[in-house]
């Protein structure tokens, strides 16, 4: 496995549109475990590809209680709504508060290409949303109500 390197914000791939996944071989196992250890190395809680530089449809998701690989995911139902505070690994330092749905049904493929689908509620649930905006090239800062100084929300 390999640390990749994060890109920030400013870079334009960031605001890039990412492509499916078609081939779930070994290249794709590599860059999801480099994706896991560059995630936990930050301490991050999610990790989309193109904060790589890979333009592919590929986030992870852990809230501490629950570790998740979703290639291609898709959006298939959400309600209710929370309101809190996020952070990005590709904007160091910024946070702000953002208005997201509280439950989300999400449907992926793993890593061998099997689809399968998840309810997340709360935190999971703004995790998901956050990354697959990233797909889109969406950042949280594109959507905050607000800008806050983390401090305020320790
Ligand atoms: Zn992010």
């Amino acid at each position: 496995m390999a640390i990749r390197t994060i890109i920030v914000d400013g870079d334009p791939l960031l605001r890039k549109i990412s492509k499916p996944v078609e081939n779930f071989d070994e290249k794709l196992h590599i860059l999801l475990d480099d994706m896991k250890e560059t995630m936990e190395k930050n301490n991050g809680v999610g990790l989309a590809a193109p904060q790589i530089g890979i333009l592919r449809r590929i986030i992870l998701v852990d809230d501490e209680k629950i570790f998740c690989e979703f290639i291609n995911p898709e959006i298939i139902d959400q309600e209710g709504n929370q309101y809190g505070i996020e952070g990005c690994l590709s904007c160091p330092e910024e946070f702000g508060m953002v208005d997201r749905s509280n439950t989300v049904r999400v449907r992926g493929k793993d890593r061998y290409g099997k689809t399968f689908e998840i309810v997340a509620t709360d935190l999971l649930a703004r995790i998901i949303f956050h990354e697959i905006d990233h797909l889109n090239g969406i950042l949280f800062k594109d959507i905050a109500k607000e800008m806050v100084d983390k401090k305020d929300y320790k």
